[in-house]
């Protein structure tokens, strides 16, 4: 029996010319993340993508490849088959079966009741969808003894009928929902190995950002680990498919100048000052809109919002903040599904412990923060900084285009 993902996207607000480019840049995302995994090719019909699944061996794999591009609202782990009462039947029968199996083997509670919930897309099949209903739900009580529960069953049984065939599945996996990657352009995402910031460049990834990350480590006043687990994180994120490169720059030389020529509490505000520098440097020559930091409002003495806007004055494009208004355990939740969690929770320090003021400003001025510049040479600081920037190409790099 031929067996495909069965993929379904969020419709909404998808009309006119938006819709096709919609779908044909989640087509193009579904087919990289699903290469290597099947040797089938990836095909649109009527509002959902098929990836077919022809190697059982891998099918667990590349379900999970396909739960995690954005766009995707949810999947079915289908059986494909001709649109006869009798295929569909047999069908269902076996994904029943095969998903009473597969929780067990998981050590879920095994169902005790199902619905069966058809759907036609093709108008010109003969059964209405509640007769198909009935009678795949007879043929399922009669094999299996699981009771009919239509409000609250322990297991559906789902039947699609597209075009001339039919897709049959028990297996539903939720994708994240979002927009395919590529539909909203690019931005820079400032990366420490912390929690917050890789969740907030996964909010953007998901909204359709592509994403190019920059981190900041203190070499050389400091080891570089940082940057191994900078690296491990963009590589987490990018199974979603839209990092383009993690640049990475080594920053302790700045901050120690900073922390020589300026006052000790406004140290941390001028080290994001001039890493906003650095990045909209890097920002102007990937042609990306926007940076992304994981600032949540008030998390720390740098996230007030007399602080934000010290930062923010030297920005000229947006700085997005997708994170401002969650709370931390929100962040962590979403750290850890998205898989970056443990890495952030291993991760040594980066450039942030070094040279820490003892008492940070928590409401400075953007007007003592001038005035602390004055004595630096900020041209030849970011100069320096960008001096020293490396970067690694991941899945979204441009084709043409150079690094800094
Ligand atoms: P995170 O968990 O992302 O490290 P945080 O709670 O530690 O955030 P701050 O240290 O105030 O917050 O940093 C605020 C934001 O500045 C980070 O979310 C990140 O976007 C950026 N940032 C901080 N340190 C670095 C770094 N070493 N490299 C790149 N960006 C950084
Ligand atoms: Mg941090």
């Amino acid at each position: 029996m031929e067996r495909t993902a069965l993929v379904h996207y969020h419709e909404i607000g998808l009309k006119g010319r938006n819709r096709g480019d919609f779908e044909r840049r989640l087509e193009g995302n579904l087919r990289r993340a699903s290469a290597g995994l099947t040797d089938g090719r990836t095909r649109r019909i009527a509002s959902r993508v098929l990836v077919p699944v022809t190697d059982p061996a891998r099918a667990e794999e590349l379900l999970a490849a396909v739960a995690r591009i954005p766009g995707v609202s949810y999947l079915g782990y289908a059986i494909e088959c001709d649109r006869t009462p009798e295929a569909i039947e047999a069908a269902a029968l076996a994904v029943v079966a095969e998903e009473v199996t597969r929780r067990t083997e998981a050590g879920e509670p095994p169902p005790a009741t199902f619905a069966v919930e058809a759907r036609r897309s093709a108008t010109d099949y003969a059964e209405s969808s509640l007769e198909i209903n009935r009678r795949v739900g007879a043929a399922i009580e009669r094999e299996t003894g699981l009771g009919v529960d239509l409000s609250a069953p322990g297991l559906v049984c789902r039947i699609e009928v597209v075009q001339a065939r039919a897709y049959v599945y028990a297996r539903r996996v939720e994708g994240p929902g979002g927009l395919p990657v590529g539909a909203s352009g690019t931005v820079v995402a400032l990366m420490s190995a912390g929690i917050d910031s890789p969740v907030a460049a996964w909010r953007v990834m998901k909204r359709g950002a592509v994403v190019v990350a920059v981190h900041f480590s203190g070499r050389p006043q400091t080891p570089a680990h940082s940057e191994h687990y900078a690296l491990e994180l963009a590589r987490v994120l990018d199974r979603s498919g839209g990092m383009a490169r993690l640049y990475t720059v080594p920053f302790g030389d700045v901050q120690r100048q900073i922390a020589l020529d300026a006052p000790e509490d406004l140290r941390v505000l001028l080290y994001r000052r001039f890493m906003v520098r650095v990045a909209e440097a890097i920002a102007h020559r990937e042609r990306a809109r926007a940076l992304v930091t994981g600032e949540s409002l008030g998390q720390v003495a740098s996230q007030t919002l007399d602080n934000i806007a010290v930062v923010d004055a030297v920005a000229t494009m947006p700085v997005l903040r997708p994170l401002i208004g969650s709370d931390k355990q929100e962040i962590t939740d979403e750290a850890r599904a998205i898989g970056t969690f443990e890495l952030s929770t291993t991760a040594d320090d980066d450039c942030c412990t070094l040279f820490m003021p003892r008492r940070p400003a928590t409401h400075a001025t953007l007007a003592e923060a001038v005035d602390a510049e004055a004595g630096l040479d900020v041209d030849a600081l970011v100069e320096q900084a960008l001096a020293g920037v490396t970067h690694v190409d991941l899945s979204r790099a441009p084709k043409r285009r150079r690094a800094l």
